[in-house]
């Protein structure tokens, strides 16, 4: 049986190294990193004694590592404070509902007596979604693993309805046989739950063919302190403002969403995935954008900067000598730039899915585009899920990996890009250190795309600078991303770490709107009540 590790990603035993390729790369370019000290030895780590709590008509775990396990998501901090054993704040107990009768009984007892209530699907948040509040009031979490499964299929209209803490595989794995895919691939798809989508809006990794979670939910049910707001399936309604979008993103503020009827396709060959060469990233953008405007039914497309092209691409050839110069080689002839940028194509292996490749590549071409063929969509398809590990592996050596996203028009990407790759430069320059930022474009639309960005820095070996470093990196990032015009997020979400930019984006009055909403469903505040729309900086102590 796999177990989930604590403080860092994925199932105990796995794991995924850097290439010394990789490792020389950044040491060049950071400097020497010092290791951080072993991971704590979870039975070692002291928790603060649980705090009283009232009778609750299921059981209430308080064993250590279940109390550990549920303090924390996978956001950088999470995993530096997980690895040292200091954890500011544990959940008092860890309560798992059968069903939707037992979530609401849990949320009567604790809006009757001020109790905290953390909703958790995989805790896999980035954002601080599901970190135990800390303060004098008890908290507990409310881990949605038994509310799992497929309860529903309506194969006629195309939807399925599935508890909300199914699991990606679990969910996948049950519409195989019927032939259908929900085609929602998150990287973090083996560990996160439907629930924790719909509550963070969250976009899979094949978003342009099957669209993002906020496309895929045709109804909900929501789970209230004060009653239940079901909300059935309808293919589009005009009655009045649409609720479902309300709660899609409420990030367990309004409720606990316990099931959600989805929109589901025929299953199709898997993706293929292909690789082109454009000479810069001007080019690249101006090709997806191309690309795009066709509305080529394609599942995938992702524009690499230099920086992300040469980690991914060129680094590899490089570590082999003859493969590597027949290469620079064939690029050389056609007049393929060093610093290109790589653009992934994907679409299903049918037919259909080929044809789209095909005249998006042409496409790509008249932009100077250079076709590598499949090998690097193979690589990047292999290793997609398992990327994650590499951030540990890394952490281990003292080398941070950290990641920023948002989302802005076209005609706003390309200086956004460089605002917020300043922005991370100039607070590690602040520190003495130097970075290494990649980005790429992902998720594109008719009128903008998504921007991700991926970077390295040394992380000290004390746990509380390492998180002082992170708190100084990631408010720069984010002060660059909203300065500059993106959303504070496309597909992350706001959590608590985000939280003091939302009101830069919606306004105070919108603010203000949301807040309402939430007091209608939680008067008594119980739910996740450090996230979304509570306003404070908590990034020192992420
Ligand atoms: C390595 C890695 C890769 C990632 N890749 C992606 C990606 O490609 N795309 C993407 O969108 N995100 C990605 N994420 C972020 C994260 O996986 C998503 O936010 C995901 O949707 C969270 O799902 P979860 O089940 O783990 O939710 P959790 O982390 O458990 O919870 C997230 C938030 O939702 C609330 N919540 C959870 N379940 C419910 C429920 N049933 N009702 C009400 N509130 C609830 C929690 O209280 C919390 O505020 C990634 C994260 C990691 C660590």
């Amino acid at each position: 049986v796999r177990k989930r590790r604590l403080g860092g990603w994925g199932f105990e035993g796995e794991r995924y190294d850097a290439s010394p390729a990789l490792l020389a790369w950044l040491r060049e370019r950071l400097g020497e990193a010092s290791p951080l000290p072993a991971t704590a030895d979870p039975g070692a780590i002291p928790l603060p004694d649980a705090r009283p709590l009232p009778a609750f008509s299921l059981p209430a775990s308080t064993a250590a590592r279940d109390r550990l396990f549920h303090a924390r998501g996978q956001g950088l901090p999470d995993l530096l404070r997980l690895r040292a054993g200091r954890i500011p704040a544990v959940p008092d107990a860890v309560l798992r509902p059968g069903d939707e009768a037992d979530v609401a009984a849990a949320l009567e007892v604790c809006a009757g007596a001020g109790v905290r209530v953390v909703p958790w699907g995989g805790g896999t948040s980035v954002t601080g979604g599901v970190n135990a509040a800390s303060g004098e009031a008890p908290s507990v979490v409310l881990d949605l693993e038994r509310l799992a499964g497929l309860s529903g299929l309506d194969e006629r209209s195309g939807l399925a309805t599935f508890g909300a803490g199914t699991l990606g595989p679990a969910l996948e794995g049950a519409l195989a046989p019927h032939r259908f895919t929900l085609g929602h691939f998150p990287q973090s798809f083996e560990l996160s739950t439907l629930g924790g989508w719909i509550a963070t809006r969250s976009s899979g990794q094949e978003s342009l063919g099957y669209g993002a979670i906020a496309d895929l939910v045709a109804g909900l049910t929501l789970v209230a302190p004060v009653g239940r707001l079901e909300l059935p399936a309808m293919p589009r309604t005009a009655a009045g403002p649409d609720l479902r979008a309300v709660v899609l993103g409420s990030e367990g503020r309004l409720g606990v969403v316990t099931r959600a009827t989805v929109r589901i396709r025929e299953k199709r060959p898997p993706l293929r995935v292909t690789g082109t060469l454009l000479p810069s990233w001007e080019a690249g953008l101006d090709a997806a954008r191309a690309v795009l405007r066709a509305g080529l039914p394609l599942a995938l497309l992702r524009l690499s900067d230099e920086t992300e092209t040469e980690v991914g691409v060129t680094l590899g050839l490089r570590a082999h000598r003859l493969l590597g110069a027949a290469a620079r080689a064939w690029l050389a002839v056609r007049r393929v730039p060093e610093r290109a940028c790589l653009v992934l194509l994907g679409a299903p292996g049918d037919r259909a899915g080929a044809r789209a490749v095909d005249d998006a590549g042409a496409l790509l071409r008249e932009h100077g585009g250079v076709g590598l063929g499949d090998r690097a969509g193979r690589r990047w398809q292999a290793d997609r899920f398992r990327h994650p590990y590499l951030r540990d592996a890394l952490l281990e050596l003292g080398i941070a990996v950290e990641t920023v996203e948002t989302a802005a028009p076209w005609s706003r990407l390309a200086p956004l890009a460089r605002t917020v790759r300043s922005a991370i430069e100039a607070a590690l320059g602040a520190q003495g250190e130097r970075t290494a930022v990649l980005c790429h474009l992902s998720h594109p639309y008719r009128d903008g795309a998504s921007l991700y960005f991926t970077f390295f820095y040394r992380s000290p070996a004390d746990p509380e600078a390492g998180v002082a470093r992170w708190a100084a990196v990631k408010r720069a990032a984010t002060e660059g991303i909203v300065r500059g015009g993106g959303t504070v997020s496309h597909h992350h979400g706001v959590g608590s770490w985000h939280a003091p930019w939302l009101p830069r984006e919606i306004g105070e009055r919108g603010h203000r709107a949301l807040v309402a909403i939430a007091g209608s469903l939680d008067p008594e505040g119980v739910l996740n009540p450090q996230v979304l729309l509570d306003p404070v900086d908590r990034l020192d102590r992420g």
